[in-house]
């Protein structure tokens, strides 16, 4: 049974390019890992009239249909109005709601726009879902076959536009509600690996000639790559669907090994971070090129206070000498970008942290900078542990921030690699 999807993502700021339409990527991954097909998507501005025909053309094809956005309390908030005059159903204030939206502002000690009461409206015959991060409640009704389209009916599902707000309400409430409606959904296993260190043809060359068979199974194989990340993802339906896939993982863990850091939505930094705790390492960092972006991507995982020691931004030479201890003669004798500075940065985060584990990176973002025998883009990464070092040399030729975002992904491998006793060397599989 296949279970088809259309999504509506209503704002007038999506199609202004003010605002990134990220919920189309982030509904669309979340319904594809569950088993559903969405089969259309389309984006429209805030006008009722825009608004009812996406819905109602989307209702005339799809099982399920899911409007983001415009459920707030604002004059350019049509969603729910225009929606409920389209079904031909009046709204009602529900009184739940309103007591909600009441303690939300009572809890903040803010006062309540008297505004904000339009959200609880609830068109007749709707189910609510309720917002723990907002004010505006999503709504899930049933639409009668006959209605739009003949021999079936849909779920409409109306969710709020801020993405903190939609994506726990997705997750909790309607991916729940809708593997429940849709019990008959065909069983569906999906396993996505995620690596780094080897590029996407290589990834593809290496793997599927080992899949032949499998894919012949019903194995789905898709390859998404991102600065410096191959994800190999890996599906199959109905019966035997466990045992492919199962089967098919074994293949590419086999095939790609180290260069696997990790599986699903966990991020390279997660897998860093999860690791350091586990093995109570603490880290220093000392990085140059960077500019503290491997730091800031530390510490946007929540629990990293109980692993992550600190770090300097050390970027003139004077900074490098004074915070971490590179010697000038090292400086004028190999370059700021080399490297021997790269590991005496390494070391002196070390020593100067009493950590297990520090990274020193130095390196050319350019565009200017680069010479003949250091283009732009050369970095060197140092890992360093008591009683021992390793230095890595990349030519990351990138714009700046991919550059930084790049550099820190190997800086975060080589620590990772450090912690699980992997070779540290730069191998190509
Ligand atoms: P609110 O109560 O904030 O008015 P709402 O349900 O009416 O919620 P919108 O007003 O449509 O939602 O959007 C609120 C904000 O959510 C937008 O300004 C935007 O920052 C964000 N947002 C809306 N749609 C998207 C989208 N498709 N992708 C990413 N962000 C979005």
């Amino acid at each position: 049974m296949k279970v088809c999807v259309e999504l509506v993502n209503t704002g007038s700021e999506l199609l202004l390019g003010r605002v990134l339409n990220t919920h189309q990527q982030w509904l669309c991954r979340q319904l594809a890992d569950a088993g559903f097909a969405v089969t259309r998507q389309v984006a429209v501005p805030d006008t009722g009239a825009d608004i009812a025909e996406a819905v109602r053309e989307a209702l005339g094809r799809a099982d399920v249909v899911v409007t983001t956005g415009g459920l707030g309390p604002t004059s350019d908030d049509l969603t729910r109005e225009h929606v409920a005059r389209l079904l031909g159903v009046s709204l009602h204030e529900d009184a739940e709601v309103l007591a909600r939206i009441a303690e939300y502002f009572a809890r903040r000690q803010r006062r309540q726009p008297p505004s904000t009461k339009i959200q609880a409206m609830v068109p007749d015959g709707a189910t609510v879902l309720m917002n723990a991060h907002g004010t505006a409640p999503g709504l899930w009704m049933d639409v009668p076959s006959g209605r739009f389209r003949q021999g079936a009916g849909s779920v409409l599902i109306m969710l709020p536009g801020p993405p903190r707000e939609l994506q726990p309400m997705f997750r909790e409430q309607v991916l729940p509600r809708l593997r429940q409606h849709f019990s008959g959904l065909d069983n569906y296993v999906v396993v996505t690996l995620r690596s780094t260190g080897v590029g996407e043809s290589r990834v593809e060359e290496l793997i599927t000639p080992h899949l032949q068979e499998l894919l012949q199974r019903g194995l789905e194989l898709g390859f998404c790559a991102r600065p410096a990340e191959v994800d190999v993802r890996l599906s199959a339906r109905g019966s035997g669907a466990e045992d492919v896939v199962w089967q098919g993982r074994r293949v590419v863990e086999r095939l790609l090994g180290q260069f696997i850091y990790g599986e699903g939505d966990e991020r390279m930094e997660e897998v860093v971070a999860r690791l350091l705790l586990e093995k109570k390492a603490r880290l220093a960092l000392a990085e140059s090129c960077t500019g503290g972006y491997l730091a800031h991507r530390l510490t946007n995982i929540p629990g990293i206070s109980g692993a992550l020691w600190g770090g300097v931004v050390a970027y003139a030479n004077e900074a490098k000498s004074a915070w971490l201890g590179v010697s000038p003669d090292l400086l004028a004798s190999h370059g700021a970008v080399s490297g021997p500075v790269a590991e005496a940065m390494a070391r002196g985060a070390l020593e100067r942290a009493g950590a297990d584990v520090a990274v020193g990176i130095t390196g050319i973002a350019g565009p200017g900078g680069g010479t003949p025998e250091k283009p732009v883009g050369t970095v060197y990464i140092a890992v360093a542990w008591p009683g021992g070092v390793h230095v890595q040399e990349h030519l990351n030729v990138l714009e700046r921030e991919t550059f930084k975002h790049v550099t820190s992904t190997q800086a975060l491998d080589l620590v990772r690699r450090r912690l699980c006793g992997l070779p540290l060397q730069q191998g190509r599989p």
